[in-house]
């Protein structure tokens, strides 16, 4: 690769065994979600994450619809969910006329800020939707006593937190029910696709039907309830089983990335890096994230630019879910503000953080990114 070539914003691993399996797809003929793969995948997941059940799916954003359906969230039953988020976390329950209850972001670890959510519980509440973003974990203890207090069910979005723990348990393991992603900028990818894990037999049964339209055993056309077809074919899971062997590897790659990041950016002006750990966990770096300083007089967007000039790809961070113009055309939050979600998206963005990356393009964005801000 020549030495000013375009470093994109994330490239993923794939080596040997994704190809032997993924060939051995083609040699057998099981490509559609019947293959052996799927289950491997879902059984081999679970077990990492200590959940009884793992179900495969063609997203993550399919399994939070499917979390969302198979919990039994209905029209006026309130979710608690950050603003600092993906879309995907919010379409069902709009879509099924719950309401989003929004709260604001933690300056620091980019997490929900948790001290805010038992403010927002009602009687309406229904359950707590923990999103943990870009590499560090939310502080699940309190939120897990609050939902227990109150009776309320957990979700836990750990899409980004694959090999993540907190408190030395893995994420996915938290709540009522975890969905993970399984998208090419994930640490472990099956290009699309996307888990649900629980414990609850019955929880597992309604996500497994959710999955597949809903078909029912005995009467297979015959239909009781709504579902999607939103089945990971086993092309996917043979990348998924490969890139699941793998995840120790990949974890280190991450890490390692964000260490020398971290050691290259340290005490250059104007930024504010992505802290190294908090008392429940270090950080794996989903995506190296950086947010401009007030001493800076341009904006993530323009900074993204003028790297993007030096052969930088950079991608913003999330749009808040109350500035959102689908939501509030909605009625959707209105005159709600939640001002440290508002300013992470106006001053943060990130940098190249992919699992193909080298130490020699880190070198380069480093250089780019001191470029720019002087
Ligand atoms: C990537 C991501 C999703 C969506 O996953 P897809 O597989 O792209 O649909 C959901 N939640 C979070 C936090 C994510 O980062």
């Amino acid at each position: 690769m020549s030495k000013t070539a375009f470093i994109p914003v994330n490239e993923p691993l794939l080596g040997q065994k994704e190809k032997k399996y993924l060939l051995e797809c083609i040699e057998t003929g099981w490509i559609s979600s019947e293959g052996a793969f799927v289950e491997e995948f879902e059984k081999k997941l679970a077990k990492v994450s200590l959940r009884e059940f793992g179900i495969a799916v063609s997203s993550g954003t399919a399994a939070l619809d499917v979390a969302i359906e198979a919990l039994g969230i209905s029209k006026g039953d309130e979710v608690i969910m950050p603003s600092f988020t993906i879309i995907s976390c919010i379409n069902q329950i709009v879509r099924v006329g719950a309401i989003p209850i929004l709260v604001d972001s933690d300056p620091n670890t980019w997490n929900m800020n948790i001290n805010q959510i038992e403010g927002k519980i009602t009687v309406r509440t229904k359950a707590i939707m923990v999103v943990h973003i870009y590499g560090l974990p939310v502080d699940l203890d309190p939120v897990l006593s609050l939902a227990k207090n109150y009776n309320l069910k957990v979700i836990e979005d750990a899409a980004e937190m694959h090999g993540q723990s907190y408190k030395g348990k893995p994420c996915g393991s938290f709540g009522d029910i975890s969905t993970l992603s399984f998208y090419p900028n994930k640490h472990i990818t099956t290009g699309e696709g996307g888990m649900i894990l629980t414990n609850d037999a019955q929880l597992a049964k309604n996500c497994r039907s959710l999955r597949n339209l809903c078909f029912q055993p005995n009467k297979r056309f015959v239909h009781e309830r709504l579902g999607w077809n939103y089945r990971m074919t086993n092309m996917q899971a043979a990348l998924g089983v490969a890139q699941l062997s793998r995840l120790d590897e990949f974890v280190n790659r991450k890490t390692r990335m964000g260490a020398l990041y971290n050691k290259l950016l340290k005490g250059v002006q104007g930024i504010q890096l992505p802290l190294e750990s908090t008392p429940y966990a270090n950080n794996i770096y989903w995506v190296f994230g950086l947010i401009l300083d007030k001493s800076i007089d341009f904006d993530a967007k323009e900074a993204m630019i003028r790297l993007g000039r030096l052969g930088i790809g950079c991608r913003p961070f999330f749009y808040p879910m109350h500035q959102q113009p689908v939501l509030r055309k909605m009625g959707l939050f209105k005159g709600e503000y939640y001002p440290e979600a508002e300013k992470l998206y106006q001053r943060g963005f990130y940098i190249p953080s992919g699992m193909a990356l080298s130490d020699e393009q880190i070198n380069r964005v480093a250089e780019a990114l001191v470029k720019v801000l002087k």
